[in-house]
């Protein structure tokens, strides 16, 4: 049965098909769920809005995402689907509603396991008796469901510990639910509670994805990139606003600015080692970042460093770079991941295949051929003061440009 016949068969049996969206860490808030839960429906109804005509209740710790026209009904699945992408929710389930009638539910169950078992051949029913006055326990729901399933199904087995089909029959305050198809949720917090984030995204893999580990703990993403044209291409900053535009999907909307790094490049390769070019230019651009998150209201920076991945990510480097920021906190989400890892998020994102689209990064332009990997503080702090730091920043960050994306 696909799954336009499978609603069409449950409208028939007045049978409606709801989606359950199941709240996570926010159910462990005290005193101020409430606000994280307002927040978590705001971003369910900006979603469903794009799926169709639904309608959203909350209550007992979940989301109930209920078809409002026939259109609606047909679409559950990929509205399900975006439902995924809703930080805070850990589970996604579409569920048949049923009256709270165990005569209804037996009536029901075996046929609806028949419709959606799809060569399974073995099955569990798990019972949960939210509503202590139901007349039966949870135990007793499950043996009783289960004895219906088996009559409609002869040829299914029951099995406890490893079921092919886990069915689950919850018995709610306003009705019974019956599912057995949970996708899991993005989990995490609900989007932007944590308050701003300033991300500082390159076109590579990695800060896209850096971004949205952070988007996920509630953080609203703000973007900074930095150019160094005419080194670096207008192709390549569009690729990083293509970054941003997908990024929104899942993030939320991440507005962008962009500063140049032309002159402060300059002055390192005239002025400089070598060997120390690329941490000196990573201090300049900690010391940009810190001043552009103070100017947004960003309350940390995101970077996309994972230890020992080039020689700026060594523990000697990542000091180095991490001593200029002075009064916010650094995250480093993808620090203990490996590059398979962060790829596979990547490619969920949507973010991949732009970034490895090949344009040039201002971190490619004036690249030592030995950059050092174990570099001492002082060495590059000495090496640093025959340039004009203040100067230098200041001119950089007067140019700062902000770019509106399209969510
Ligand atoms: P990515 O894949 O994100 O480019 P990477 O592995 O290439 O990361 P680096 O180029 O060393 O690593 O940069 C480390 C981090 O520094 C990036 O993840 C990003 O947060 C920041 N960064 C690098 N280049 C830029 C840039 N042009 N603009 C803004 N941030 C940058
Ligand atoms: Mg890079």
């Amino acid at each position: 049965m696909n799954d336009t016949e499978r609603t069409q068969t449950y409208m028939a049996e007045n049978v409606k098909e709801v989606i359950l969206l199941k709240y996570g860490e926010v159910v462990l808030k005290g005193l101020n769920r409430s606000h994280f839960e307002s927040i978590l429906e705001k971003d369910a109804r900006t979603r469903l809005k794009k799926c169709g005509n639904y309608k959203l209740t909350s209550a007992q710790s979940t989301m109930y995402v209920t078809p409002l026209d026939e259109d609606a009904a047909r679409a559950i699945g990929k509205t399900a689907e975006e439902c995924t992408k809703i930080f805070g929710v850990v589970s996604v389930s579409i569920a048949c509603e049923i009256e709270k009638d165990m005569d209804k539910i037996t009536a029901f169950i075996g046929g609806y396991v028949k419709s959606i078992r799809n060569g399974a051949k073995t099955f569990k029913v798990t019972g949960k008796r939210s509503d202590k006055k139901f007349p039966y326990t949870s135990p007793e729901l499950a043996a009783i469901c289960g004895g219906a399933v088996l009559k409609a199904n002869p040829d299914i087995k029951v099995d406890v510990n490893n079921p092919e089909l886990d069915v689950r029959v919850e018995i709610r305050d306003y009705a019974a639910y019956i599912h057995a198809r949970s996708i899991p949720g993005a989990g995490g917090m609900p989007a932007g509670s944590a308050g701003k984030g300033l991300l500082l995204l390159s076109g590579g893999i990695d800060s896209p994805v850096a971004g949205y580990m952070l988007a996920k703990r509630g953080v609203s993403v703000e973007a900074l990139h930095f150019d160094s044209y005419p080194y670096t291409s207008e192709r390549a900053r569009q690729k990083v606003v293509e970054i941003s535009e997908a990024m929104c999907d899942c993030c939320g909307k991440v507005n962008m600015h962009v500063i140049s790094l032309t002159e402060i490049q300059e002055a390192i390769r005239d002025t400089c080692r070598e060997d120390y070019f690329t941490l000196i230019l990573r201090r300049f651009m900690m010391r940009l970042a810190e001043k552009t998150a103070k100017k947004v209201g960003a309350l940390s920076l995101i970077t996309g460093e994972s230890l020992g991945q080039v020689a700026s990510q060594t523990m000697s480097a990542l000091g180095v770079t991490n001593s200029v920021v002075k009064s916010l906190p650094v995250f480093r989400p993808l620090i203990a991941m490996d590059k398979e890892e962060i790829i596979r998020t990547a490619r969920k994102i949507g973010t991949f295949d732009i970034s490895i689209q090949p344009y040039e990064d201002c971190c490619t332009v004036f690249t030592p051929r030995h950059p050092t990997t174990n570099p001492v503080l002082e060495k590059i702090e000495a090496e640093e003061s025959k340039l004009d730091v203040d100067g230098l920043v200041s001119r950089a960050f007067e140019n700062i440009e902000r770019i509106e994306i399209k969510a």
